[in-house]
């Protein structure tokens, strides 16, 4: 039986999630659901975010469906997304930009760079290694070229190797694995890209970067397609894998009904691909496009439906295509 692990999180995570849940239910009501209670709230209660047997649950999920949580900025606490990332080994962060006129797949190497998690603080100092391994890049490099390949071939390598040793490696790495494929490629400084990709977005088919200028060039990117609640990501490794939206907990909101939950209804189109379901995944794209059309939309939008309310406008619109 499929089995699908379901982390709410924290802040709008309580909410976007269930919407995506009912959905996938709703298209798969033979696989099995079962949720895992991580973040900054469970923290709260109980002093730990996150525990190795969390951890050994959600190895036990053919997908993960993730909503996001809560990290405040203290200086002990652990990042309980990137503990997952980290102990999944889920390398590669797909994160899509599609609109009209445009289709960029950024690649975000996950798992090490600058959230690499080694850092020390002193009273005059605080330090954070940003730390680039051959493995490491190789691996994200070749599932940026699969994709690029299935797509229009062409990538795009972000970096700030003018200024950063550790970049000249990861270009000049992932230089040689194009080459090696035979994939055209084009190179630029990652502050530059963030410029073009805003000004030229149709120019751009998959960038692949490391993993803090991924992070930030995916939510500057989002501002192409409508803002964060519309854009989905799928962390992917060799053995497990991860489905969140791009967007965090959103506390200015959570609690209010308000959050779009598009991104997290495409993380879940995208974990349906992931499963083979590919028929699935242009089910839930159709449904959100009827929705919109009919002029439903959350407040991000400019509209005045609920979270819920979007929800069950998809579910009603699944249920006319079915
Ligand atoms: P955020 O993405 O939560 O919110 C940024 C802005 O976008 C806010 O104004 C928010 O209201 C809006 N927004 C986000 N998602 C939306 C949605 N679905 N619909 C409508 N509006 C939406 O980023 P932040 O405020 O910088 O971070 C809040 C918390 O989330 C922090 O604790 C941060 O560490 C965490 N975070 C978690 C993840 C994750 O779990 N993967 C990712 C990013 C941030």
């Amino acid at each position: 039986m499929t089995r699908i692990a379901v982390v709410e999180g924290d802040g709008i995570g309580h909410e976007v999630i269930p919407v995506a849940q009912k959905v996938l239910a709703f298209l798969h009501p033979e696989y099995e659901y079962f949720p895992v209670g991580v973040g900054y709230g469970r923290w709260e209660r109980t002093g730990c975010p996150c525990a190795d047997a969390d951890i050994a649950a959600l190895k036990t999920a053919d997908a993960v469906l993730f909503g996001a949580v809560t990290t405040p900025p203290m200086k002990d606490y652990q990042s309980v997304v990137l503990r997952i990332r980290k102990s999944l080994d889920l390398y590669a962060n797909l994160r899509p930009v599609k609109g009209d006129g445009l289709d960029i797949m950024i690649v975000r190497e996950n798992t090490e760079g600058l959230y690499s998690g080694i850092e020390e603080t002193g009273s005059d100092r605080a330090t954070t290694l940003r730390v680039v391994t051959r493995a490491g890049t190789e691996r994200v490099a070749r599932a940026a070229i699969r994709l690029a390949q299935q797509r229009q071939g062409k990538l795009t390598i972000g970096h700030k190797a003018n200024v950063l040793k550790s970049d000249v490696f990861f270009r000049d790495l992932c230089i040689a694995e194009a080459q090696k494929a035979g994939v055209s490629y084009t190179e630029k400084f990652i502050d530059a890209l963030g410029l073009d990709v805003l000004q030229h977005p149709q120019a751009y088919d998959v960038i692949v970067t490391t993993n803090i200028f991924g992070d930030i060039l995916s939510d500057v990117a989002s501002y192409l397609v409508g803002g964060l609640g519309l854009v989905p990501s799928a962390n992917i490794g060799d053995r497990y894998a991860l489905f969140e939206p791009v967007h965090g907990s959103a506390p200015d909101i959570a609690g209010k009904n308000m959050a779009n939950p598009i991104a997290t209804l495409r993380s879940a189109a995208m974990l349906l691909e992931y499963l083979g379901d590919t028929g699935g995944a242009v089910w839930i794209e159709s449904a959100i496009q009827q929705v919109l059309a009919s002029g439903t939309r959350t407040r991000d939008l400019g509209g005045s439906a609920g979270t819920r309310e979007f929800g069950d406008a998809v579910l009603r619109a699944l249920s006319k295509q079915g």
